[in-house]
Formats: structure tokens, sequence, C-alpha cells
């Protein structure tokens, strides 16, 4: 059978790897000048919640059944990522809800890529999915394809969408993220627009939930200037020891809502200009958040141009946000409330709550940062079932059309999950059962 994969970061990738090992015969498509996606960026950890009780309450909104192959075939898929040529620097997680590995992101992806190849399967680079071909009972047929020497079509038996979701869309973000203006500053390759997720709604499919969600992280607002190899080191991953305010002054999230900081980051997308300033004290700078100091991601945010603003104390801290437009009086109101709240136990009463620890913020000196919200991929996308074929608005497949990682909309809806699982997990399942229903 003739199956072609668009995109190839590591869904992709694993679906051609997969699908080759089959004996299918595979095309890539691949928009960017690389392989590998977001994956050659990433931290590397490959992980799922331990068991789908933990599943359900982490990411509530996600399709149980997704959850539950995910679940039960991680293992299994990392010990095949091993075998085709992954690199494990480390079997834990570092978070007790959860159970994974961590890979070396580049040598990994290039191992698969080069599987890839060895296994007679063709990698095209800078060569984009632009439309699906349909046949007239509806079923997909291949699709119109541009690269440099223009527009051609390429037939297939059956497509795997594995094209990243659409976080490089300004445009997408906006109607279904953001839901009015603004703009996300984008932790992620500039490659995943939406085009195969237009295409597969052009083609009969439908979105599955969570359509506004994202994953991301609040980064050193500009004037930082970083590239995408610096994504991981400068991301402010401490909001659970700041006190997090908006460009009014006012508190305007649950800064301990989760451990991972997804629902932090989402709201800070909703604030005026999608930013926020972190509030800290010398102890919270002290705390350890994984490897770093948050003193340390402070460091790392001035180093590459974000603003951090330190003071002797609230009166001057207030003073100094005031002169970046943050009205003080009301900043040292909201400051002096929850420092009230804090003393007394009771940030949870707060509006918005406090949950987790609430420290007060009382140790001089005292340190601002300045950061906006950053998108690094959809969390909605396409419906699709166990099988990962792509679903119609009646829950009929689209025939002959499969999605993996994050353009399978659907697995962490209403929280986070591992988005590296959901590329390796649903690469291989696409795989699967691409091959089995072409006979
Ligand atoms: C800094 C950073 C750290 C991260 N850390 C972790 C972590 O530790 N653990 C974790 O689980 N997740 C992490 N992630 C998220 C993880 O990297 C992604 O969830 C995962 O790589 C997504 O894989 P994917 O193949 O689904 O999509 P992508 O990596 O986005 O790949 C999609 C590919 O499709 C291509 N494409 C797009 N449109 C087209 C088109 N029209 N035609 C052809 N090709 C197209 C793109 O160029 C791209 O190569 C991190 C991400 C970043 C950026």
């Amino acid at each position: 059978m003739r199956l072609l994969v668009a995109g190839g970061g590591l869904a992709g990738l694993v679906a051609a790897a997969r699908a080759l090992e089959l004996g299918a015969s595979v095309t890539v498509l691949e928009k960017g000048d690389r392989p590998g996606g977001s994956f050659v960026y990433s931290s590397g950890y490959i992980w799922s919640y331990r068991d789908l009780p933990t599943f359900r309450r982490e990411a509530p909104g996600g399709d149980p059944d997704l959850q539950a192959l995910v679940l039960g075939r991680l293992e299994e898929a990392l010990s095949w990522l091993e075998a085709s040529g992954g690199v494990i620097l480390s079997r834990e997680t570092g978070n007790p809800l959860t159970f994974g590995a961590r890979f070396d992101p580049e040598p990994t992806a290039a191992a698969l890529a080069g599987r890839v190849e060895k296994a007679g399967g063709q990698l095209l680079l800078r060569r984009a999915l632009r439309r699906l071909l349909t046949a007239e009972d509806g079923r997909v047929r291949g699709a119109v394809v541009e690269g440099e020497g223009g527009r051609d079509e390429a037939a297939a038996d059956a497509v795997i969408l594995a094209t990243g979701g659409f976080a490089a869309n300004p445009e997408l973000v906006r109607r279904h993220i953001l839901r009015g203006p603004g703009r996300l500053l984008l932790r992620a390759h500039p490659w995943s627009a939406g085009e195969g997720f237009l295409a597969a709604l052009a083609a009969g499919a439908r979105p599955g939930p969570g359509l506004d969600e994202f994953y991301g992280r609040n980064l050193p607002a500009p004037p930082a200037r970083f590239g995408p190899k610096l994504f991981v080191e400068v991301s402010q991953l401490y909001g659970r020891h700041a006190v997090a305010v908006n460009l009014r002054g006012e508190r305007y999230a649950d800064e301990g809502a989760d451990w991972s900081e997804t629902a932090l980051v989402r709201a800070t997308a909703l604030q005026p200009r999608q930013r926020a300033w972190y509030l800290l004290d010398a102890a919270a700078l002290r705390r350890r958040v994984r490897e770093r100091s948050v003193g340390e991601m402070v460091e790392a945010a001035r180093r590459v141009g974000g603003t951090v603003l330190r003071a002797g104390s609230l009166e001057e801290l207030a003073r100094r946000l005031g002169e970046r437009g943050v009205p003080a009086e009301r900043l040292l109101r909201t400051l002096r409330e929850y420092n009230a709240a804090a003393e007394a136990g009771r940030a949870g009463e707060l509006r918005p709550p406090r949950s987790g620890e609430a420290p007060v913020l009382g140790e001089p000196p005292f340190a601002a940062v300045e950061v906006a919200a950053a998108i690094t991929h959809t969390i909605g996308g396409l419906a699709v079932d166990a099988g990962c074929r792509v679903l119609r608005e009646g829950g009929e497949p689209v025939g002959g059309l499969y999605a993996a990682g994050v353009e399978a909309g659907g697995l962490s809806a209403g929280g986070y999950a591992s988005g590296l699982a959901a590329a390796l997990v649903l690469g291989m399942r696409s795989a699967e059962t691409a091959v089995e229903e072409a006979g």
C-alpha cells in the first residue's frame, strides 16, 4: 500500500518507520528544511500519567480511550523507539505522577529519519501538504503537495496527518484560542500553520475537544530576544513561587493551580497584551524547580534582554512597575491583600484563589520579571478514535485519513499530557491502522 505521511516531526517519523516495518511504501512530506519538528527543541521527556484515574484528573476533558491507549502502550513504544536507534538519557521523569523516559532529541530524530530512508521510505523536505484529494465516496486518495518546483498531486491509499496543529498561525490562534485580538509568542518551529487541520476539515473531518486550549510556557517578554535552542533555558517555570499580576496590577489566576503551570500560562494569554509580571522575594528566588533555582531562571531571562526589576521594598517595587505603566496604588493593594491572606493561611479564599503553598512576599530584596504567554502547541485538533482514524461530524471515519501527535486532538483537553508520548504512541497506532485497513 502507498502511504503518504504529512509532517516529519516525531509523530510523522514514527508513523513512517512503523508503516515501513509493516510493509507499506511510504513518502513523508516535510514542509520545513529539516526533519524532527519541535522534538529537536524539546527536553525529550516522553511520559504518561501513572494510571487512568490520574490521567482523567489531570486532563478531564480528554478522550478516555485515547488516554488509555497512551497509558497502555507507552512502555512498549519506548522500547520500540530505543530499538529504532533512539538515545535514552534517563529512565526517570522526575515527576511522581508520571512514568516514562528522557530521550536525547537530536540523535533520536536523526536515527528515525535514517531508519525511514534505509527502509526505502522517501523523506521529502520543503514539501507541504496543501489539500487532500478525495474520491466520490469521500475517501481520501492523496494530496495536493507544494514544493520549490510548484504544485503537484500525490496519489496514496491512505494519508496520515502529523502536521503539528496550528500554533504558528496567529489568525487561527486568535479565532480559536484568544477569541479576540492579540498574539502569542511562538515556542516551537514556525511551520505548523494549520494546513493539515484545515485540509481535513475541508475533507469532512470535525474538530475534537479542547480547540480553545494550548500548551505553552510564559517566556521573558520582548524586548527579550532568543532563538529556539534557548526555549527550554529561558522558560519562566516558577509561577507557583511568585505572585502573578497583569498590567492592571491585579492577580488574574491561581498561580498554583496545576503542576505544569499550564492553567497559569493560558490565563496569561487572556490578559492585556498577553503579558504579566511575576513578583518574587528573596526566599522565592532561592526555591528550586527541577534542577534549577528560581533565581537562575530569572537570570536566564535577564541574560536574553528580558525586563527584570529589583527593589528593596514592596513600595519601591510598586513604584518601579508604576514607571512601566502598571497602576502602582492598585498593585500595592493587590500585594497587601495577598500577603494578609497568605499570613492568615487563607490564600484559598482570595479572588482568584491561590492553591498549594502560598508564601508571603516579605523578604527583601524583591524582583519583578515581565513575562509573555507563548504557545508550544495546540491541544485541540482533529477528532480521532482510538485507532487514530479521523472522524466526521456523525462519528464515521473519513476513509483513508488518520492523524497522530498534535494534529490528533482531544488527548489532553482540560489539562496537559506529554505531547511527545502522543506523537510516539499515536504515530505507531496510526501506521498500524492505516496499513491494516488498506489490506
Ligand atoms: C522547548 C520545548 C520543550 C518541550 N519539551 C517537551 C517534553 O519534555 N516532553 C513532551 O512530552 N513534550 C515536550 N514538548 C512538546 C513536543 O516537542 C511536541 O508535543 C512534539 O514534538 C509534537 O510532535 P508532532 O510530530 O506531533 O508535531 P511537530 O513536532 O510540530 O511536527 C510537525 C511537523 O509537520 C510539519 N508540517 C507542518 N505543516 C505541514 C504541511 N502542510 N505539510 C508537510 N509538513 C508540515 C512541520 O514542519 C513539522 O516538522 C516540548 C516542545 C518544545 C518546543
